[in-house]
């Protein structure tokens, strides 16, 4: 039973006025609201726990460093990761990959060698491993999309040569919304013997992930998207990957010992979480996962799943409406564009009825080329959207079309 009525009440904002109109917030895909149970993690842990982790003896350091630690496990469990020294602590889903693109290309890659992503990655899956081509030489390659925006697994296949060393793809599009087939993805890179970095950032938030299952090596998320809080984010790597990549940056906590002459560096996961983490960020990235486990994360799934197919039906009903992403695996991303009308001018005029959609190229501008499009406008759900929301974002497509 999916209790859509108190998930709502979860969520103060949901309540709140734009403009004198209730809020419609669809963007999810950019970022999700936080239910009061996070907002309230944090500001009890900053006024009953706060101290510094890893290095007091004092009784709040020892206790926050209890909560840090127990969230390092939640998030382990999460995602069903073999063990805590896998789960690695970042600022998000961005740090996360630029973490790996440096640290694998530095030790595991050599000029010449390459890397296959997808032609529709997020910037922050493409702009790392330009910076490293540009310093190491390193080659991208790209697995290309049909027009309903599926990946062609027969092209992606061919790219495979003697020097691909690493795949990279988003487990979901945040603009398609596809839901990519990343466990045949990564079948097919391991029997080249090649590990896959997952983009887990629009999928974390929408369905069950076990990296185990999916036998991915590195698999990278953002808080702030699944309900959590800003500025932190997680990278599980294979113990065996991580053992083998170098720290990603120097500081305080991860190393053993420190004189001008040598430094070695600490175990798993502090290796690479140099300086102070966000401590009280990941006591309520944990609080979130908990809230979402509790409701269940088939269940949101399912009624996700079931809010897509009614939006996907409702606004293909709108005279003028294009869709970009009607692959078969699809989730609650629904990008459009009707008639002429621009993005922005639709984006804005959505605003003043209260409906909060995003435009733009959504940090994807090689798959705006590959769609011959400047951008769309973005409608992109999260576990508390609901019908009647869906029918006011159409009802605000239509009027704003009426206008033009
Ligand atoms: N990857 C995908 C697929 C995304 O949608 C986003 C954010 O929209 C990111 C990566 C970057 O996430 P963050 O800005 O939280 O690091």
């Amino acid at each position: 039973m999916y209790e859509i009525d108190k998930i709502r009440e979860d969520f103060p904002i949901l309540s709140r006025t734009v403009y004198g109109k209730p809020l419609v917030y669809l963007d999810n895909g950019a970022t999700t609201q936080k239910p009061r149970c996070v907002v309230e993690t944090i500001s009890e842990e900053y006024y009953s726990v706060n101290a510094n982790v890893h290095r007091g003896v004092h009784f709040l350091s020892q206790q926050a460093t209890n909560l840090h630690e127990a969230s390092r496990e939640t998030v382990r469990k999460f995602i069903n990761a073999r063990s805590t020294n896998e789960i690695i602590f970042t600022r998000g889903t961005t740090e996360s990959i630029n973490l790996v693109a440096s640290s694998f290309v530095d030790s595991q890659m050599e000029e010449g060698d390459e890397v296959i992503v997808s032609v529709m990655e997020h910037h922050s899956n493409i702009v790392p491993w330009q910076l490293q081509a540009s310093r190491k030489g390193i080659v991208l390659k790209i697995i290309p999309m049909n027009d309903r925006g599926e990946l062609l697994l027969d092209e992606y296949e061919k790219l495979f040569s003697s020097r691909t060393r690493l795949v990279s793809v988003a487990h979901v599009s945040n603009v398609l919304g596809t839901i990519n087939p990343v466990k045949q993805l990564i079948e097919t890179a391991h029997s080249h013997g090649v590990p896959v970095l997952i983009d887990g950032a629009q999928s974390i938030p929408h369905m069950p992930v076990d990296v185990q299952q999916l036998d991915a090596d590195f698999y990278v998320f953002s808080g702030h998207k699944v309900y959590g809080p800003t500025g932190v984010g997680v990278l599980y790597g294979k113990e065996e990957w991580l053992d083998k990549l170098p720290p990603y940056q120097g500081g305080g906590e991860m190393i053993q010992n420190v004189s001008f002459e040598k430094t070695t560096f600490n175990e798993l996961p502090f290796k690479f979480e140099a300086g102070t983490p966000d401590y009280i960020g990941t006591t309520a990235l944990a609080k979130a996962l908990d809230y979402v486990s509790a409701i269940g994360m088939d269940q949101i799934a399912a009624y996700e799943h079931e809010l897509t197919l009614y939006a996907m039906q409702r606004m293909k009903e709108i005279p003028g409406m294009r869709i970009f992403g009607e692959a078969e695996q699809k989730g609650g991303v629904i990008s459009f564009l009707v008639g002429n009308i621009h993005h922005f001018d639709m984006g804005t005029l959505l605003d003043r009825l209260g409906i909060a959609v995003r435009t733009g190229h959504h940090c994807a501008e090689p798959l705006m080329r590959r769609l011959g499009i400047e951008g769309t406008v973005r409608a992109s759900l999260g576990l508390y959207n609901t019908k009647e929301e869906i029918d006011l974002l159409v009802a605000g497509i239509e009027r704003v079309s009426r206008m033009f």
